[in-house]
């Protein structure tokens, strides 16, 4: 019997609207999932089909059916409905954060020349090439790029395919079609450990795991203090899994997902593991996506959008460090990976397990209610005993090296003289004098002596301090003008070694100011420690330590961040200076000292998480440290010793900071006490985002009477951004009213005037 001539199809579209579109397509209708090139307006759209369409009175055709290996089933469509619904998000924007972008297969072969004898002294490059210039400078490219590069990458650097001929014609290298390496973590397996035996605690949490994987499944969270061994628990858990015949999904933080976390899960799953993250080209997703779905690999491991990852019969989600902010999207749809999986979990009727040393104070206060199962791994594997810490107050430290400082910078500015050895740390020539001692409030004398102790012994130090840059602010001494961001209203950063300032928000940059922009002053003086200074002041003053960055700007390229791991795990490092990025997941045994350069940063932003985010970032550190048979010593830098979250961060007290945080968050009510949502208005015209914002408040005032509760407007504390002025919104209230108020924004309200946009957020994770 021959297939329909054409059918109708109902399309979900990336466009800012909640609803749905009806087209025809010739012959019969493709799968749900399936890619389709469409026209909308005036534009040409790229779509996904998502069911069959009604009759309506004006349909246009599908202008081209893209792909349809990616077929959405019924489970994942079932949670892209859930999350457009819950986040209030047009389905088309939604499939677009889910699916890789369509019909990108990677290339399975590739032309590759590669050195095949290598030259080893100037005078032989003379002798071998002579006058023949294009094919040294190809040879030395090749040598450069680590020994072999693509004959297509040579061709983008201007190395015609003749000159590759000629230094194959020479010997010197060979050219050989080779299949694609698609997953840098392929070299990440190998050690050969014996999994270790679970501990009694860890078998007891196995044991409650595995009932729940027999049955319905269910929500657990697993506070696991640093140490304790949660990585064995999941292994284990989706051991049993995998043997039961469903398959398994890990989710882990971006910065987390490092060789040594893949190898752990290389080491016990071999080639079942896909290995999802951010440095996938989009046909690596693709292809990511289509080996999952033919069940050739049943474990996904990745960051927040892995969790959507087309595993077939779903036996259970592992969320490590759940607590961590990276897992929610920033832009629309504006998901938590956490809640998701969650939900996807339930839906599934698999195993959902959330674990952390620092629990989420939302997942705590579930588990609290028994919405989720708690479990607990209250002790370090193998005995090991946690770090001592101590707290070293920087209100006793004379002030007065500040000035010299700024000095030292003007000097820079003035002489012109280039930075750039900031970048290449290591042992340096013979010193003259004696190394100056560095400023009291950057290094105490305590660290230092800790520092020096390591340097002796030969053991490695990780450096904490949660801000990038040289200075975090240029103040005009004479008029107190700080110089801001064009676009934004926040203070430009000093980057030295860049000799730039830089907006931290939208990437904004421009010279360092020699005159104040108000008075005209030329007293600029550079405030506020960022990781190069530490990174500089320490070369200065320890230079004979091999010292080691790593920060937003140090881990630009898609893997140096793992390069620089790479080089502590090899020994070659002895000091590690970085930003949040250091506290997560590192598990180096010669790492015996944990130094926190100022514990305050961040517990100060007007943000309702401020706090959390500062507990869980010192807890994180501080166990970072003694993770041998070295032990490990902790030693923070603070100027409010007696705040709680730095007292509970030093006892190692995650109950104690948990109930007073509970508290504080009772009076006046924040989340987990209760549900909240922000809407954002913006607009270039700062008058406009006033009139959207109080226009809008009132609408919705009207229109939900008091459930949920509407808070503002209010400027946002980031006033401006990216060229816009932005005013916010809170709702408070029910979960249920919140939900429904946000779709009436969504679906009813439209701002007045061209310029004005509107973002809604549902359960924030901050409020700037
Ligand atoms: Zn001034
Ligand atoms: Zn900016």
């Amino acid at each position: 019997m021959p297939g329909p001539r054409s059918s109708l199809v109902e399309v979900a579209l990336p466009v800012p609207v909640r609803r749905l579109f009806t087209y025809r397509v010739a012959g019969a209708p493709p799968p749900a999932g399936t890619a389709v090139r469409v026209p909308f307006q005036s534009r040409t759209l790229t779509g996904w089909v998502v069911g069959r369409g009604t009759e309506v009175a004006r349909v246009r055709d599908v202008l081209g059916v893209l792909d349809s290996r990616l077929a959405l089933g019924s489970e994942l469509l079932g949670l892209a409905r859930w999350i457009a619904d819950y986040y209030v998000a047009p389905l088309g924007v939604v499939l677009r954060a889910m699916l890789p972008p369509p019909g990108r297969a990677a290339p399975r072969r590739r032309l590759v020349a590669r050195v095949a004898r290598p030259i080893g002294t100037l005078v032989e490059l003379e002798g071998v090439f002579g006058r023949a210039r294009r094919q040294r400078e190809a040879f030395e490219a090749l040598v450069q790029a680590g020994g072999w590069q693509t004959v297509a990458a040579l061709a983008e650097k201007g190395f015609s395919r003749s000159v590759v001929a000629g230094l194959e014609k020479k010997g010197l290298v060979r050219v050989a079609s080779e299949a694609v390496v698609r997953d840098p973590f392929r070299d990440a397996a190998a050690g050969g450990e014996a999994a270790p035996t679970p501990t009694a605690g860890q078998r007891a949490v196995l044991e409650r795991l595995g009932t729940a994987e027999e049955g319905r499944g269910g929500t657990f969270l697993l506070h696991g203090v640093t140490s304790s061994g949660k990585t064995l628990v999941y292994i284990e858990l989706i051991r049993k899994v995998l043997e039961g015949g469903r398959d398994a999904l890990m989710l882990v933080p971006e910065i987390a997902l490092t060789p040594q976390t893949v190898s752990r899960f290389r080491q016990a799953f071999g080639d079942q593991v896909a290995v999802l993250h951010s440095g996938l080209s989009d046909g690596e997703r693709f292809d990511a996506w289509v080996q999952l779905q033919a069940g050739e690999k049943r474990i996904a491991i990745g960051a927040r959008s892995a969790v959507f990852a087309p595993v077939r019969r779903l036996g259970v989600i592992v969320v490590d460090e759940e607590h961590d902010g990276s897992y929610k999207q920033s832009e629309s749809p504006r998901y938590h990976a956490r809640d998701v999986a969650v939900v996807r979990a339930a839906r599934a009727g698999a195993v959902c397990l959330l674990g952390s040393a620092t629990p989420s104070l939302e997942s705590w206060a579930n588990a609290d209610s028994g919405k989720y199962a708690l479990l607990e791994l209250p002790d370090r594997v193998g005995g090991g005993v946690f770090p001592e810490v101590r707290v070293v107050d920087l209100r006793t430290r004379p002030e007065g090296d500040g000035a010299q400082r700024i000095a030292h910078f003007t000097h820079f500015t003035q002489s012109g003289r280039s930075p750039e050895s900031a970048k290449t740390s290591g042992p340096r020539g013979a010193e003259t004098a004696e190394p100056p001692v560095p400023p009291r409030q950057v290094i105490s004398p305590e660290l230092f002596a800790a520092l020096g102790r390591r340097l002796a012994r030969n053991e490695q130090t990780i450096l904490l301090l949660n801000r990038r840059g040289y200075a975090s602010f240029a103040l005009c001494q004479s008029c107190g003008e700080v110089m801001e961001c064009l676009r934004c209203s926040v203070a430009m950063t000093l980057h030295r070694a860049r000799r730039r300032m830089i907006c931290h928000h939208c990437g904004h940059t421009a010279p360092p100011p020699p005159r104040c922009a108000r008075c005209d002053s030329a007293a600029i003086s550079y405030r506020g420690l960022g990781t190069e200074q530490v990174e500089r002041i320490l070369m200065d003053s320890l230079p004979r330590a091999r010292i080691a960055r790593m920060d937003v700007d140090t881990t630009g390229g898609k893997w140096s961040h793992r390069d620089i791991l790479d080089r502590v795990g090899a020994g070659q490092v002895d000091i590690l200076v970085g930003t949040q990025m250091i506290a997560k997941g590192l598990d180096f045994h010669r790492v015996t000292l944990v130094g926190v350069i100022n514990a305050d940063i961040g517990l100060h932003f007007p943000d309702f998480r401020s706090c959390e985010r500062t507990f869980q970032l010192l807890s994180q550190v501080a166990g970072r440290a003694g993770r041998g048979p070295l032990g490990g010593e902790v030693i923070v830098q603070t100027y409010v010793p007696d705040h709680y979250v730095v007292r509970a961060a030093v006892a190692h007290d995650y109950r104690g900071f948990v109930e007073r945080e509970l508290n504080a968050r009772g009076d006046p009510r924040y989340p987990p006490r209760v549900r909240m949502a922000r809407i954002v208005v913006s607009s270039p015209v700062q008058e406009k985002a006033l009139q959207g914002a109080e226009a809008l408040a009132g609408w919705l005032r009207r229109r939900v009477g008091g459930r949920p509760e509407v808070l503002g407007p209010a400027p946002a504390p980031i006033e401006k951004l990216h060229g816009r002025f932005r005013w916010h919104l809170l709702l408070r209230g029910g979960a249920a009213d919140v939900g429904r108020a946000l779709k009436s924004v969504a679906d009813e309200w439209r701002p007045a005037g061209a310029g004005t946009r509107i973002s809604l957020d549902r359960d924030p994770l901050h409020l700037m």
